[in-house]
């Protein structure tokens, strides 16, 4: 009997399992092989809603759906914490109990390190988590006149156009509130632009300046002084709010630190194409967890299950394992104002904009019901 043992039940997670048990449906019925899915918590959460969550047009109920669910019945499912990887006795140890592998899929995603900046904790919001979201929410509802700080704290991050998306609805939010005039936005980054991809950036600062959003680059806070509501940075800048919404800088996984499988920050090294972890041979890692230099994105980790899910599903049928992933991804882009757009690139393409524009937008809000097929591996 094989042993495939998935970590994280994610969409990287879910989305191998769920492809792994399609393909080795003989093996799985035959005895022949097993996948068991390992997460902490009994639900997923749909992160992207987060996003619609904060302007009250998404409900949490909308965000969860049950692992039960979502997993193919074949799938044998443990709702525990994975603790520590044994690379040589091939064993996983848990809150509950040790599994042996034959392989092994790490989907445990990052994490939010909102503590790597002192003062952001006591000072700072953020609409990464679905407790920061919820009370995002009602600071954005009672918000009636001030500056609202939107600032990436740090790069790495999940969804890289969200801060962009969020700083746009807001400015559509206080247009429909008829209180636009009297907040001002302003939206700060680390590098020298806007945006890490100049085609992306170029359009952002357009739309920035036609909608009076101020910008500032090369914007790196270290601290944030929770009584003066002052951000202080790296270039020796200080920025006061009345609101700051920051995207707090990530981390990789403690399981990954914890069995010497990823970089000081948590961050797993892992081959760009077949995405088997450096110097282990049964041991794949997928979605955020890698330190790839492609978007911490849903989508990514969707691809990259596609191609992790083929190969151990070929091995165990004695067949070379030829799937190799480019550097896909895909982001959609909310620009307000009811129009949007999206990006497709890899390794080795950088996306080319299309115009911005109303069925983008609505073809999100239709993605934004139909996710829960996707993870179940039907879309
Ligand atoms: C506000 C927001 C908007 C976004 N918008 C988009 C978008 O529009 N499009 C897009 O493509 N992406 C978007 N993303 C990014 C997307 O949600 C993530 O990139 C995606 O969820 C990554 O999938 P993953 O499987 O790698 O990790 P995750 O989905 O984070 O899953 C990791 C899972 O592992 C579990 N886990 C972690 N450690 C352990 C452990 N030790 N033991 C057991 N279980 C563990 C976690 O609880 C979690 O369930 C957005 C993210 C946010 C926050």
């Amino acid at each position: 009997m094989t042993r495939v043992v998935v970590v994280g039940g994610g969409v990287g997670g879910t989305l191998t399992a769920n492809y792994l048990a399609g393909k080795l449906r003989e093996e799985l019925r035959d005895g022949k092989a097993s996948i068991t899915l390992i997460t902490e918590r009994d639900k997923q959460l749909y992160e992207p809603g987060l996003l619609y969550l904060i302007f009250n047009r998404m409900e949490r109920d909308e965000l969860f759906k049950d692992m039960e669910y979502l997993l193919d019945p074949a799938i044998e499912l443990r709702i525990e914490r994975a603790l520590k990887v044994d690379t040589d006795a091939k064993r996983i140890e848990t809150t509950e109990a040790e599994y042996d592998y034959d392989y092994l899929v790490i989907a445990t995603g990052s994490r939010l390190a909102p503590e790597e900046i002192p003062g952001l904790k006591e000072a700072g919001h953020w609409f990464y988590s679905l407790e920061g979201a919820e009370r995002l929410r009602d600071e954005i509802a009672k918000f009636e006149e001030g500056k609202i700080v939107v600032s990436i704290m740090g790069i790495p991050h999940k969804c890289p156009v969200a801060p962009i998306e969020v700083t746009f609805m807001l400015h559509d939010f206080f247009k429909l509130h008829g209180r636009r005039e009297s907040v001002e936005i302003l939206y700060t980054y680390p590098i020298n632009n806007v945006f890490l991809m100049p085609e992306v950036a170029d359009l952002v600062r357009q739309y920035f300046d036609e909608r009076n959003i101020k910008y500032k680059t090369f914007f790196n806070p270290i601290e944030v002084d929770p009584e003066n509501k002052k951000i202080i940075t790296l270039e020796g800048e200080e920025e006061d709010f009345d609101l700051l919404i920051a995207i707090p800088p990530h981390k990789g996984s403690e399981l990954a630190i914890n069995s010497n499988l990823g970089d000081k920050n948590g961050w797993i090294p892992v081959d760009r194409h077949t995405l088997r972890v450096e110097g282990h041979d049964d041991i794949y890692a997928v979605g955020d967890a890698t330190n790839l230099p492609v978007s911490k994105a849903g989508s990514v980790a969707h691809f990259e299950a596609e191609v992790v899910s083929e190969n151990i599903a070929a091995e165990i049928k004695g067949l070379p394992p030829t799937a190799r992933y480019f550097g896909k991804a895909m982001c959609f882009i909310e620009m307000g104002s009811e129009l949007a757009t999206y990006i497709w690139f890899d390794y080795e393409t950088p996306p080319k904009l299309v115009k911005p524009n109303k069925f983008i937008h609505w073809s999100k809000i239709a993605y934004n019901r139909m996710y829960w097929l996707t993870a179940r591996g039907i879309l």
